[in-house]
């Protein structure tokens, strides 16, 4: 059952047990919590702003589709998720990227922020790069163990209690989206006592995949995934195709067949037949100034590492 964040505030005002993580806008826990006789205790964020602390022991973990579940390998039927990538207003301030490795407790950037130049005469923008949950995935299709699958409302999963670590997945997906865990993942407790689920993808395991999962416990509940949120200029939208609608962060609704209509919507790399449910409208009448080609940017989270491994297929 998941309960909203005014809720369970008040629960655990009125002396009730709070719940940890409830759904994407759910209480806000950080890191580092006080003892009060010798017990350790989270601190909360209530709605107004107030922060005030809980008991560790008087908090119990949000309820998780298990990876069992047959509702988490098969989707919500009737749904078509799908994103919209808007360039003109980007401003590469990568707060899609924060916000999203805060909430998924991760530092692998699953989405990424790259400083796009089409040709020395054009002017350079920024690119947001998710998992682009292909209609025609390469990954899922060389899974040997079935750990990473295609649902019916057109996202594409990792269960990592069945990952080998193979890395089949990341050799096939042709735009470099998913990252491997060569070390054991440094997560806090939160991410380990809320339980696992493919759905929302921590806590990480070593010796397994992970990539962006399109927020499909956010969608369920109604609420937008994290990096749409996240975005102070509405760059990213999110909806369903099946409803021919999408909104971001700022509330702007748009019908999804007009505005890449409109927009000369297109998708990354449209030849390689891989049918990505992300649509990129072009950097076009842009909101905001080119990125300063000297190399300035507004970036408050890290560039992508080739080191690492990311970067651009
Ligand atoms: Fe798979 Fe890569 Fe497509 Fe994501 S972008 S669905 S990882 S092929």
């Amino acid at each position: 059952m998941r309960i909203s964040r005014r809720e369970a505030i008040k629960s655990v005002l009125a002396g009730g047990t709070a719940v940890a993580g409830v759904s994407g806008a759910g209480v806000a826990l950080a890191r580092v919590g006080l003892t009060v006789n010798g017990k350790e205790t989270v601190p909360v964020l209530s709605p107004e702003g107030e922060l005030f602390h809980v008991l560790r022991e008087q908090m119990k973990a949000a309820p998780v589709n298990d990876p069992k579940d047959p509702i988490v390998r098969e989707g919500i039927p009737g749904r078509k998720w799908v994103m919209v990538i808007d360039l003109a207003r980007c401003a590469g301030l990568r707060k899609c990227t924060a916000a999203c490795n805060a909430m998924h407790f991760t530092d692998r950037n699953w989405i990424q922020v790259f400083e796009m130049k089409d040709a020395n005469a054009t002017a350079p923008y920024y690119f947001p790069k998710p998992c682009f949950h292909c209609d025609s995935p390469p990954c899922t299709k060389v899974c040997p163990v079935g750990a990473t699958f295609k649902r019916q409302d057109g996202i594409v999963l990792i269960d990592n209690t069945r990952c080998i670590g193979c890395r089949f997945c990341m050799a096939a997906c042709p735009y470099s989206t998913r990252h491997f865990n060569w070390g054991a993942p440094q997560q806090p407790p939160e991410a380990h006592a809320r339980g696992y689920s493919p759905e929302r993808g921590f806590a990480a395991r070593k010796g397994t995949v992970e990539k962006c999962d399109f927020c499909p416990d956010m969608a369920a509940a109604g609420n937008l995934p994290h990096c749409v949120q996240a975005c102070p200029n509405g760059v990213i939208f999110y909806g369903d195709e099946n409803e021919d609608a999408v909104t971001n962060g700022l509330g702007e609704t748009y019908r999804l067949s007009t505005l890449l209509e409109e927009r000369a919507g297109y998708r990354f790399m449209e030849e390689l037949g891989t049918k990505p449910r992300v649509y990129y409208l072009p950097p076009k009448n842009r909101r905001f100034p080119a990125p300063d080609t000297a190399g300035q940017t507004a970036s408050t989270a890290p560039s992508p590492d080739p080191a690492r491994g990311e970067g651009l297929a």
